[in-house]
């Protein structure tokens, strides 16, 4: 028998994350008397570890699709998606481009080596792209001072027929915790963009999903949003839940007790001895640990279900293995079930939290060895 753990992937509630998005963005678009955005949905790192064939399976009704990695994006079009396809880090070496060409994969332009490498590129279809502003991040992008000329130098490029459509891009930094931040870029971006044809994208999930954000652009062109680990059930606010945002859990780790033990007032647990019994006490052995991509930081606390009860995780995290609390759940034994996050467990943003780190982290690291079930 297998290890008794595994990661089922749920497709109908990522359907269901991205009709909840694209019906916000409905009612922000009625409210602000104009088409709601066309959506790109992020999939990048494996859809955020669910799976690419999974996620071109659920996003179906999805504008378009967004990744960075060429082998990935190649990935869908061979799985049957026939949409747009945005590289949301454009291509690294002149020899993409002929990817780019023969997929029909739109491309982000954020540096001058690529408008470089386009100078000497022959394509037989000129390739879509969006030119990419740095308004605040310092990642990506030109700086404001250079947009302007980089973007001239694509239009030069769509001249010569090497790139078809062109797009303004940026990414915001503090969508989800400073409106004064995200202001600021947006101005930058507006004043750099002013006149500038072409369509627009700027939102990541936190922007999306912020009413009335994406619709303070002007209206004159077309605008795609990035929603990406909202569509997965997780949010991208510290303060609001997914749950709260009407999004479900697309992703759920569970595993099963392979022991279950008392040990008496004093007895110390795991590694380290980082918690020590203060009467007796049950404990169980999960078999889920950090090699399974569990957060070894998660300390104890971390909550967890056992048998459908919340419960605690106790002491420091194993390789293949983790210690729960089980004074709640008398009826555990051996084979009872266990959900680390998920559907009928805490949320992938509290076992986050409780190992100080982000949903985004714990989704994209599950183990290759964890096997996917979907449905
Ligand atoms: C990852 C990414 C997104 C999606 O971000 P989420 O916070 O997951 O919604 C959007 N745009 C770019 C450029 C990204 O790298």
């Amino acid at each position: 028998m297998p290890r008794p753990i595994s990661a089922t992937i749920s497709l109908p509630s990522l359907s269901h994350n991205l009709r909840t998005v694209a019906q916000q963005l409905d009612r922000a678009g009625v409210a602000a008397g104009r088409p709601r955005p066309n959506i790109w949905a992020v999939i990048k790192a494996d859809a955020y570890g669910h799976g690419i064939n999974n996620a071109v399976r659920a996003f179906g009704q999805a504008e378009g699709l967004a990744m960075l990695d060429l082998d990935e994006a190649v990935r869908c079009r061979e799985a049957g998606w026939t949409g747009p396809i945005l590289l949301l880090e454009g291509f690294f070496e002149p020899a993409d481009i002929a990817i780019l060409d023969r997929y029909r994969l739109t491309t982000t332009l954020h540096c001058q080596e690529q408008l470089d490498m386009l100078r000497s590129a022959r394509v037989a279809d000129p390739i879509d792209a969006f030119v990419k502003l740095d308004t605040g991040m310092s990642r990506l992008g030109f700086g404001a001072a250079d947009y302007r000329a980089a973007y001239e130098q694509a239009q030069a490029a769509q001249a010569r027929g090497v790139l078809n459509a062109l797009g303004k891009m940026t990414h915001l930094a503090r969508a989800d915790d400073d409106p004064l931040a995200t202001q600021h870029q947006l101005q930058v971006f507006n004043q750099v963009t002013q006149g500038l044809p072409g369509k627009v994208s700027l939102c990541n999930s936190a922007a999306t999903l912020t009413p009335g954000l994406w619709a303070s652009i002007p209206d004159s062109q077309e605008q795609w949003v990035r929603p990406g680990i909202c569509l997965y059930g997780s949010s991208p606010f510290a303060g609001l839940s997914a749950s709260e945002l009407g999004l479900r859990p697309a992703m759920t780790l569970s595993a099963r007790l392979i022991s279950v033990r008392s040990i008496p007032a004093g007895a110390a647990v795991g590694y380290g001895h980082l918690f020590t019994a203060a009467q007796p006490m049950r404990i169980g052995v999960v078999a889920c640990g950090y090699a399974d991509g569990y957060p070894r930081h998660a300390a104890t606390g971390t909550p967890i279900a056992v048998g459908g009860v919340r419960t605690r995780v106790l002491g420091r995290v194993s390789m293949d293995m983790l210690v729960a609390d089980l004074t709640p759940v008398p009826q555990a034994q051996v084979g009872t079930p266990v959900v680390l996050w998920g559907e009928g467990g805490p949320s992938v943003d509290e076992v986050a939290l409780a190992a100080g780190t982000i949903g985004y982290e714990l989704l994209c690291a599950v183990a290759a060895r964890v096997p996917k079930i979907v449905i």
